[in-house]
């Protein structure tokens, strides 16, 4: 029986190129999970086999800015080059129907959601060696020589800040990653701050314990 019966919000970070995104698929492949995927905002260009409201919502810098003012973010960040966010109307929607909530977004981000989002659960993905990261960023083909360098830098100035997070991953196999995600989610659950009302209640003792 699970004792809290609502859903984590789980912020899954990393340098850019670390597989952030193949270990999230991996994680959504599963039959019976029980995660939804917040779909982020964009202002940079769609790549080809990108798909509109599946992998982002990919709009214009005016409508993004209009947005900002308008108070409908979880939290966003300027990123080499272009906007990206995280849309606030899904967010606590999501929670409450018992789904993890997962955010696949960069250090920056991430930082914003703790600060709002005490509970969020944070992981640090990280490549098994830098090596590994700028041979992934250069094969990947998606971006020009200009870009890839700049994400290389971003990169390098992202990986000391793994203290800041809840846990580290290492991607050293997409399969491996996923599984240590699996393992994390099921273990935060089961935190007694998370479950000791729903325990109590269950005990059918509305009484507030723990305060002697
Ligand atoms: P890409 O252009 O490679 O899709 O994304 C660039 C970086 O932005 C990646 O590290 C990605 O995880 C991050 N990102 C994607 N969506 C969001 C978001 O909504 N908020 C923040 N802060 N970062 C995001």
């Amino acid at each position: 029986m699970k004792l809290n019966e609502r859903g984590l919000l789980v912020v899954l970070s990393g340098p850019s190129g670390v597989g952030k995104g193949t270990v999230r698929k991996s994680l959504f492949s599963q039959k019976n999970h029980n995660y939804t995927f917040s779909v982020s905002m964009t202002t940079r260009e769609k790549r080809p086999g990108e798909i509109e409201g599946k992998d982002y919502y990919f709009v214009s810098k005016d409508y993004f800015e209009k947005k900002i003012k308008e108070g409908g973010f979880l939290e966003y960040t300027y990123f080499c080059g272009n906007y990206y966010g995280t849309p606030l109307d899904k967010v606590e929607e999501a929670l409450d129907s018992g789904k993890e909530l997962i955010l696949e977004i960069e250090v920056n981000g991430c930082r914003q959601v703790k600060e709002k989002m005490i509970d969020a659960v944070t992981i640090f993905i990280v490549p098994p060696s830098k090596e590994a990261l700028y041979e992934r960023l250069k094969k990947r083909g998606t971006e020009s020589d200009y870009q890839i360098q700049e994400r290389i830098a971003k990169a390098n100035s992202e990986f000391p800040l793994a203290y800041q997070y809840d846990y580290i991953v290492v991607n050293d196999s997409i399969e491996n990653a996923a599984d240590r995600i699996r393992a994390i989610i099921r273990a935060e659950h089961a935190k007694t701050s998370r479950s000791i009302y729903k325990y109590y209640e269950m005990l059918g003792d509305t009484e507030t314990h723990g305060q002697e």
